[in-house]
């Protein structure tokens, strides 16, 4: 548990930009909201960069999403682009803008936190107005915006409670409303639904996607969890001990992962060590395979999604075609996963409601259009900028 003094500290960070103004950093047109132009970071006594030669370019009304496990190096980038820590290296733009030295609270940012963060001892109006009285909004404003606040977020009747008298949910849509009342030009989530459970977090995920397209304003979400990112953003960067790993639309990212940890990562993925055997012929263990193309290099990694698997009879035409042993079998309720043993390999494909039980012959097969080659981890950025050089 936060004390109230935790807490309003963090409030003070939080609502500290007078957005109620025009933003505070003119802008270029056309430029992008945010850019990174090789941002690193490292702390202080620290031998490794929490955040390592990152791009990234985030257009106005974007949903974008940063996507990765604990320790990664997401609530690094968001305190960079709000100002609360400088990179070592590189460049922070705001509107095409080097926002260097920018204090936070001139940047047109706002941020909001998994923890809520409201005044305990303030009622929801009071905290909902607080950032427009910071800016001096004139008071007969002030009342009519945050009705208009509490309703997009659907908390209208509830002003005159104080946070302990509500739900986990219902604080963090009140910490929306006051993120959102000075329309900032960017508002930045830091795994905002982290501590509401599963149920809560699905209707708030509506909430917040339905927000975002009503007020316009740029998006930057924080999450581990990689159905959140998915299903929200119109581009999200993956991010693996402080890299980008690849940064593209959610279904390119699915379809087309460009590193070994991205088709790992991001649902399930089979991933076979192959040697080119000539032209679009290649080699994994014991398993002859046929690519969609000639790879260009001799050693390489195929992702093939179980989904994408055909299972039975109807995988007999496929290019890629096989007959193996059923090793182990999953319920996972809405369908069966099968690990299938062929030759010295060891697959996983998604049987649907078919029944398969260890031992039993199965045939399976792919296009070869649905495997696609991926980098090793953490070097596909690397590679990029030898390349850019
Ligand atoms: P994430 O938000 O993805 O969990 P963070 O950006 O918080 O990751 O952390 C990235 C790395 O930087 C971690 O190894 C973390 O321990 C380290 N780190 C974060 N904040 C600090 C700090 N203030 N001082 C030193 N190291 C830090
Ligand atoms: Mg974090």
């Amino acid at each position: 548990m936060k004390t109230a003094k935790e807490e309003s500290s963090q409030v003070s960070s939080v609502t500290s930009a007078p957005q109620a103004e025009p933003a505070a950093l003119p802008g270029a047109d056309g430029a992008p909201v945010v850019e990174l132009r090789g941002v690193s970071k490292t702390y202080p006594g620290g031998d490794v960069a929490a955040v390592d030669n990152m791009d990234l370019n985030i257009q106005e009304g974007e949903f974008f999403s940063i996507l990765g496990s604990s320790g990664s190096g997401k609530t690094t980038t968001l305190r960079m682009i709000a100002g609360f820590e400088q990179p070592t290296k590189g460049n922070v733009l705001l509107d095409g803008i080097d926002a260097t030295g920018v204090p936070p609270y001139r940047r047109d940012v706002n941020t909001v936190f998994q923890n809520y963060a409201l005044f305990p001892h303030m009622k929801v109006e009071a905290n909902v107005a607080y950032p427009l009285k910071m800016a001096g909004t004139p008071k007969g404003e002030i009342k009519p915006r945050v009705a208009e606040a509490l309703e997009r977020v659907s908390m209208t009747g509830f002003e005159k409670r104080l946070p302990h008298q509500l739900s986990g949910g219902q604080r963090q849509r009140v910490a929306l409303a006051r993120a959102l009342i000075g329309r900032p030009r960017l508002l930045l989530l830091d795994e905002p639904l982290g501590a509401l459970d599963l149920k809560l977090r699905e209707n708030m995920l509506l909430v917040l996607k339905h927000l975002q397209r009503e007020v316009g304003i740029t998006f930057i979400y924080v999450t581990h969890d990689q159905g959140e990112a998915l299903a929200m953003s119109d581009r999200l960067a993956v991010m693996n001990g402080g890299y980008v790993e690849q940064l593209a639309s959610p279904t390119e990212i699915y379809d087309r992962p460009a590193t070994s940890f991205v088709a790992g990562f991001i649902g399930k993925s089979n991933l076979l060590e192959c040697s080119c055997t000539s032209g679009d012929k290649a080699q994994a263990g014991t398993m002859p395979l046929v690519l969609g193309e000639a790879p260009g290099e001799e050693k390489f990694t195929l992702s093939i999604r179980p989904e994408t698997i055909v299972v039975g009879e109807d995988s007999r035409g496929l290019p890629n075609h096989y007959e193996a042993v059923v090793g182990d079998v999953l319920f996972l309720g809405h369908e069966r996963e099968v690990m299938v043993d062929c030759g010295d390999q060891r697959l996983v494909v998604r049987a649907g409601q078919q029944i398969y039980s260890p031992g039993d012959p199965i045939e399976f097969g792919w296009s070869p259009d649905k495997a696609v080659i991926v980098k090793a981890t953490g070097s596909w950025q690397q590679q990029q900028q030898s390349q850019d050089a």
